[in-house]
């Protein structure tokens, strides 16, 4: 499938898709605290996007039985919400969600810590949104997609952490999930050449120890074989002549 050009209609609806996700996010992060169940921040965060008017893309995506993704310390992604699982003080949480606005996608996730936590999860999560930064310098129209994947490689390695093989970003537009595959890591081709009017979500997920990734018996919970901490940070970013625009972070 070759990868999508949005027109410049197509690309204001994905702006509003990416700014009512953003701000979804801010509103969730403000719910964080010990105590509270990862079942109620899946229900809370229904409630945000169809307050918006938009439909949560991740509600039974292949059979997903929730709006976000809620995956605490060594849960890389695809944690599923539960009544009994509460978050406490030390965990790091990564929430992950998308929305649907007028057939338009956007999806992006976050790490917090929730109250204190070791100066080893900080690092981590600050690594992994910077390796989302790092990536982007190299987003732009004439360059080559192996350029952000390399870049998000390098700089995560520089920390001595791991990055995750086995899952990877994705084009986005109509369909969550488009083409191309979006890797963290360097690839032996230097894959397609971008061009304005991509929609690329790019998100390293980067572990504290190895890059070797397990999926739980539950089909979805993708955890760290070596039971380290892991952290996600993605965004919805469109291609342009110069700058990137990330689209789903908060202005
Ligand atoms: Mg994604």
């Amino acid at each position: 499938m070759a990868v999508s050009i949005k027109s410049e209609r197509e690309i204001e609806l994905m702006r509003e898709a990416g700014k009512i996700l953003a701000a979804t996010h801010e509103e969730l992060k403000e719910v964080l605290k010990p105590g509270i169940s990862t079942w109620e921040i899946d229900k809370i965060c229904e409630r945000i996007i169809r307050g918006y008017g938009c439909i949560p893309s991740f509600k039974n995506y292949q059979g997903f039985p929730a709006s976000v993704c809620v995956s605490i310390n060594d849960e890389v992604v695809h944690g599923i919400p539960k009544k009994g699982r509460l978050l406490k003080e030390g965990d790091i949480v990564s929430l992950d969600t998308g929305v649907i606005y007028k057939g338009y996608q956007s999806d992006a996730a976050r790490t917090y810590g929730i109250g204190a936590i070791s100066p080893e999860a900080e690092k981590l999560i600050k690594v992994t949104e910077q390796s989302f930064f790092e990536g982007i310098k190299y987003a732009k129209a004439g360059n080559h997609l192996n350029d952000i994947s390399s870049a998000i490689q390098a700089y995560a390695e520089k920390f001595g952490f791991g990055v995750v093989r086995d899952l990877v970003g994705h084009g986005i537009g109509t369909e969550m999930h488009e083409d191309p595959e979006i890797p963290n890591f360097s690839q032996k081709r230097k894959g397609i050449k971008l061009q304005a009017g991509m929609t690329l979500a790019i998100e390293p997920m980067i572990n504290a120890g190895r890059y070797d990734v397990v999926c739980l018996d539950d089909d979805w919970t993708v955890v760290t074989e070596d039971g380290s901490l892991s952290a996600h940070y993605e965004n919805t970013v469109l291609i342009t002549d110069g700058e990137p625009e990330i689209l789903s972070l908060a202005k």
